[in-house]
């Protein structure tokens, strides 16, 4: 994102209806590269993110000044030079005085935690068992009275919350349009909250929210295409085009639960047929195998599986290896689709690291062409904190978009 001169862009901008609201654009569009420039690279003194932005070094002057005074960037020492000129001052973002609520809804339990501007989780995030009590308004209360307490927990201004669930979201409106698993339909979360949540509030689905997170804080900047698939009790696919975002019509872009494999389903699937992925890769799946076949003698969850193939237990590592090939055939149907520069894993299949291999082997096997599976399928770089992250995300986008609009 190169900035652009004030007054030059104002001038010659064709689009804007006045002088007045262009200087507003190019101010909003040169600030949000500026703070972007110190999210992505790193702390820098004024004069290299001058050349860096191609920014003239009066622009870059009047818009860190006006950036420190509003607490958003921090000067560092001074880097000592062997040369007379004057020291140089590095920049950085004052990540730490402002915090966003990210809030996930889950199938079992919703996670609220607070994170900073650079993506980190600030403290211990708090889980809220459902405890079977799934009705969308107790659910909304309940986080929000844990938000009420956290607050206070932190000195810092809090921007924002971000809220997720999976499902499909509209994400104008901020309603969750229908969640089969929680049994939701058309849920207004802002008429939910009534304005208890803190600072400005972003609904989204967690597909959409993990996909920024990992657009801001995972994936190398130069990968402009990316598709992440998200495995776990529910399966689903954020697709990035050229760093944008695709939601489809109704919101319906990334539904690939009910992809049809050429394996046999190892539970009955709502979709009412056999053999798609959520029936062969889905947790359940994968658990209600374990059982029959006698690996796992109790209900446990995937991560009880998972380490005992970790130590050693063959027979459940096998178990895991066959879902991570299953998910490879679905890897390589999305890549045939949309061949975008990445597939990004997230979710279940990495909780043993070398299952990847599994995955890319298979949907090697099954691609159209050849490609290399190393560079092409990732597992993603966000831990377990990734839904809290990710639902902080949906604000975080919106500050580096106008950071003032945010902080009044
Ligand atoms: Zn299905």
């Amino acid at each position: 994102m190169k900035a652009v001169d004030e007054r030059v862009d104002a001038m010659r901008s064709p689009s804007v209806p006045s002088r007045a609201a262009a200087t507003y654009d190019v101010r909003r569009h040169n600030v949000a590269a500026l703070l972007r420039a110190l999210l992505k690279e790193g702390p820098a003194p004024r004069v290299d993110l001058a050349e860096r932005l191609s920014m003239s070094s009066g622009t870059t002057t009047r818009i860190t000044a006006e950036l420190t005074r509003a607490g958003l960037l921090q000067e560092l020492p001074a880097l000592t030079s062997g040369d007379a000129g004057r020291p140089r001052v590095p920049l950085d973002l004052a990540s730490a005085r402002f915090h966003a609520v990210g809030i996930h809804v889950g199938l079992r339990r919703t996670t609220v935690g607070l994170v900073d501007l650079r993506g980190r989780p600030v403290g211990d995030k708090i889980r809220i068992p459902h405890g079977g009590e799934l009705d969308p308004a107790t659910v909304v209360g309940e986080a929000a009275e844990r938000v009420a307490g956290l607050v206070p927990t932190t000195s810092a201004q809090i921007i924002g919350t971000g809220f997720t669930t999976v499902g499909r979201v509209d994400a104008a409106s901020g309603r969750i349009r229908d969640h089969d698993m929680l049994g939701w339909t058309d849920v207004d979360i802002p008429a939910l909250a009534a304005g208890r949540f803190p600072g400005l509030l972003v609904v989204d689905a967690t597909q959409r929210a993990l996909c920024r997170a990992e657009m801001w804080f995972g994936v190398d900047p130069g990968v402009r295409d990316f598709v992440h698939l998200y495995i776990g009790n529910v399966i689903g696919a954020g697709i990035v085009i050229d760093r944008e975002l695709h939601h489809g019509q109704n919101e319906g872009a990334g539904h690939i639960a009910h992809l049809p494999l050429s394996r046999p389903a190892q539970l009955p699937c709502e979709c009412g047929r056999g053999g798609c992925l959520m029936s062969v890769a889905g947790d359940r799946a994968i658990i209600s195998r374990a059982l029959r076949e006698g690996v796992l003698t109790e209900e446990r969850s995937v991560h009880d599986l998972a380490e005992r193939a970790r130590r050693g237990d063959s027979l459940a590592d096998y178990l895991l290896r066959d879902r991570a090939r299953a998910i490879g055939e679905a890897v390589a149907i999305v890549h045939d689709l949309l061949a975008p520069d990445q597939i990004i894993v997230f979710g279940t299949p990495l909780l043993v690291p070398d299952h990847i291999t599994e995955i890319r082997r298979e949907a090697r096997r099954w691609m159209r062409r050849d490609f290399d599976a190393d560079q092409l399928i990732k597992p993603s770089t966000l831990d377990d904190d990734a839904p809290v992250v990710a639902a902080a995300t949906c604000v975080l986008e919106r500050f580096y978009a106008d950071p003032f609009a945010l902080i009044g």
